[in-house]
């Protein structure tokens, strides 16, 4: 008998595992092992979901008003809830009908992707990025062209880079401001100098907005679509309720987006996903529609947490960190640290090899630079415990000190 054939496709060949997930879950992993590992790995708030966007959940599963399918792009209720919160925050008209929910932001922008874009068109990406940027861009057949910023820029792209990046083949830009992993926060100013060449070459933008509640230190979201019309007709708006209200479990996420576009996003999820869970719908509009002071607390708390990381990671001899200024995460330049050598003998060759051992010796996860595309520097969210921070950083520093 011939043995099965196994193969998978080829279009995967050059995808790589999400590291960000790769790492929280080898950190899961340890722990549950019962080794004392701390983790800054998953971008994930430590906090619960607020108590009322729980009720109503409860609420409508003791009525039985949850068990079944919904529209495939989310309930009307729903995606007027959104249009409507939308529009408020970019200052645009947005309608219902160009409103898709799905099972998070990752799978709006993957639904979008896969719409969107023909073998060869190119989508820009500024570095430091999001890990799963390239990857569903080349899932869906397209090219990312990725475009380098530097730490003297906090890490925002400039127009000029933008402009000489752009080929007959561009179809759009992506923007996720507050970033992760820098946490850099376009200006109002930066961001209607981007929009000129955006104008000027005429291509799309996707708007990766699900930290624009998060912002620190005076530091406020500027909306692309909100710089005037023409801008809104050619941004394409996702967002979701994972990071606002510490709901990532709840796999909620929602994009706007001109009607052709928005069309072939619910084709493509009306033939794989369907509608997102009914019971995460309802938790959402209470979540959008219902009191914001509990998003007012964890942004608080997660600014206090921010400045004690980076007073702690810059307090270590050899790293240097810029202020984040949004979303979770601090990104620590540990370039000096490699090519040195542990006491067990291992040379830290690149920063992959320095993260696996800062977690299997140190007990410290961080994720790599190098999945952002930033060789040398680490991620470390900042969504977890005062303690966790203080412990953490304090092992990160001993065994960072312990290189020679
Ligand atoms: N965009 C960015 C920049 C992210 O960091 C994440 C990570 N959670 C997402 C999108 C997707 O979030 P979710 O699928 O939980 O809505
Ligand atoms: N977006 C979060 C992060 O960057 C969650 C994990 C993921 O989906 O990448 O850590």
């Amino acid at each position: 008998m011939s043995q099965p054939n196994l193969k998978t496709a080829s279009r995967l060949d050059a995808i790589k595992p999400s590291i960000t997930l790769a790492v929280t879950a080898k950190a899961a992993r340890l722990k549950a092992q019962g080794v004392d590992v701390i983790s800054f790995g998953a971008g994930e708030p430590d906090f619960d979901t607020p108590e009322h966007i729980k009720a109503a959940a409860r609420d409508a599963l003791g009525k039985g008003a949850v068990a079944k399918y919904t529209e495939v792009g989310g309930t009307a209720q729903l995606r007027a809830a959104v249009a409507a919160e939308l529009g408020r925050v970019h200052g645009t008209e947005i309608s219902p009908e160009n409103v898709l929910v799905s099972c998070g932001a990752k799978h709006s922008l993957y639904n979008l992707f896969i719409a969107l874009l023909d073998p060869g068109d190119e989508v820009i990406i500024p570095a430091p990025y999001w890990v799963s940027y390239p990857d569903m861009v080349m899932m869906a057949g397209g090219t990312p062209v990725i475009v380098p910023t530097s730490p003297d820029d906090d890490f925002t792209m400039r127009p000029e880079a933008l402009r000489a990046h752009v080929t007959p083949r561009t179809r759009a830009i992506v923007l996720n401001t507050p970033s992760n992993p820098t946490g850099a926060v376009y200006t109002k100013a930066q961001i209607e100098a981007l929009a000129e060449v955006v104008l000027e070459k005429n291509l799309l933008v996707v708007s990766d907005d699900i930290y624009r509640s998060l912002v620190y230190a005076g530091a406020s979201y500027a909306s692309m679509a909100a710089v005037g019309p023409e801008l809104a007709a050619r941004t394409i708006l996702v967002d979701g309720v994972s990071k606002t209200y510490a709901m990532t479990g709840w796999r909620i996420g929602y994009t706007a987006a001109p009607t052709p576009i928005i069309k072939a996003m619910a084709k493509v999820q009306g033939q794989s996903t369907s509608n997102p869970t009914h019971i995460a719908q309802v938790a959402t509009i209470a979540a959008i529609t219902g009191p914001q002071e509990p998003v007012e607390q964890m942004r608080k708390a997660f600014d206090e947490r921010r400045k004690t990381i980076v007073e702690l990671l810059r307090a270590i001899p050899g790293v240097s960190c810029r202020e984040p200024k949004g979303a979770f995460y601090a990104f620590p330049d540990l370039s000096a640290f490699l090519g040195r050598t542990a006491p067990d003998g291992k040379t830290m060759s690149d920063d992959v090899t320095l993260c696996d051992w800062l977690v299997d010796a140190g007990k410290v996860a961080v994720v790599p630079g190098s999945g952002f595309g930033a060789v040398g520097h680490v991620r470390l969210s900042y969504a977890c415990s005062m303690e966790n921070i203080k412990e953490g950083v304090g092992r990160l520093r001993d065994s960072l000190l312990s290189l020679r």
